[in-house]
């Protein structure tokens, strides 16, 4: 059964018999068949005990790594150790069905916001960062004493907008207060145009730049690209989603993952790598002394110089 497990780790779309569908047999599993043109209608079924092979109701049979090594696009030699991985293992954690999403809600910042007023200014400074570079290079602005969306209360924070492929698609928000439960608060899920724990912060323009860099640099908040600059990508936390290490798979070849440094976190590094490696991607865990946001400036560009090489900046 583990063959289910992989399609829904990767977010393959699949039907399985019992779930109502007229393509599902017992003891196959059908997704759509990336080889016919057509309708998409479940017609590719792979054996679940035997799942190497697969056999399309139209177009005949394939290799399964051929499959989804062309749903997901990549190498299928990878996608082949992938199954061979997955087919070890017998524990199939089903999540509850996901419904697809109508983005009734428009996307909005809490209001009201606008630019950094002193204290907002000062949280910054004290942080080490210098509030005009972030404003002009990040685009950050600060949420009132009393700001509000959807009845949530966003007081007194920094407003973080994130940009996916060039268009703004949710917000981060950071408390500057120190008395905040939650020193984080993203944007109501309902109104996200796509999930932020399915991408990654960067800013509207770095992303296209990314392969300028010898490498990728993964890290986990907001604060730490900050630090590292435009060659750094954020997971926003260290509970890392499939859909994000693919995200992180199509957007270079090469990674150094920076997370911070205690056991947890260190922890989630490797799991990372191991997914990012095992699509055939080179990989480097480094640590710094802290977290790569806390570092001095001079410190993280010297970092970044080591890690990357010459003027990367
Ligand atoms: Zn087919």
């Amino acid at each position: 059964m583990s063959i289910e497990q992989l399609l829904i780790d990767y977010g393959i779309p699949y039907v399985v018999k019992g779930s109502g569908h007229s393509h599902a047999t017992p003891g196959w599993i059908n997704i759509h068949c990336p080889f016919c043109v057509g309708e998409r209608d479940f017609h590719l079924g792979i054996p679940v005990k035997k799942p190497m092979s697969s056999h399309c109701w139209r177009c005949g049979s394939h290799s399964t790594a051929n499959a989804i090594s062309k749903i997901l696009g990549f190498p299928s030699d990878k996608i082949y150790n992938i199954i061979k991985n997955y087919m070890g293992s017998t524990v199939v954690t089903r999540r509850g069905k996901i419904e697809p999403r109508v983005n009734i809600y428009p996307l909005k910042f809490p209001q009201p916001f606008g630019t950094l007023n002193t204290v907002g200014k000062r949280y910054l400074e004290s942080r080490g960062f210098d509030p005009t570079e972030l404003i002009s290079q990040w685009g950050i602005q600060q949420t009132g004493p009393v700001s509000f969306l959807d009845k949530i209360s966003y007081s007194n924070r920094i407003l973080i907008p994130i940009h996916w492929d060039g268009e703004l698609v949710s917000f981060q928000t950071r408390d500057i207060t120190g008395k905040a439960d939650r020193k984080y608060m993203a944007c109501p899920l309902k109104r996200e145009v796509i999930n932020h724990k399915t991408i990654l912060y960067t800013s509207a323009n770095n992303q296209k730049g990314w392969n300028r860099y010898p490498a990728l640099v993964v890290v986990e908040g907001v604060f730490d690209v900050w630090r590292l600059g435009p060659c750094a990508a954020a997971t926003f936390g260290t509970s890392i989603k499939m859909e994000q290490v693919l995200a992180l798979a199509k957007s270079h070849d090469r990674f150094f993952v920076v997370f911070d440094n205690e056991s947890q976190a260190q922890g989630e590094a490797r799991k990372l790598a191991v997914k990012l490696k095992a699509l055939g991607k080179i990989v480097f865990i480094e640590t710094v002394k802290t977290d790569p946001g806390d570092m001095d400036q001079s410190e993280a560009d010297y970092f970044i110089k080591y890690l990357l090489g010459g003027n990367q900046m």
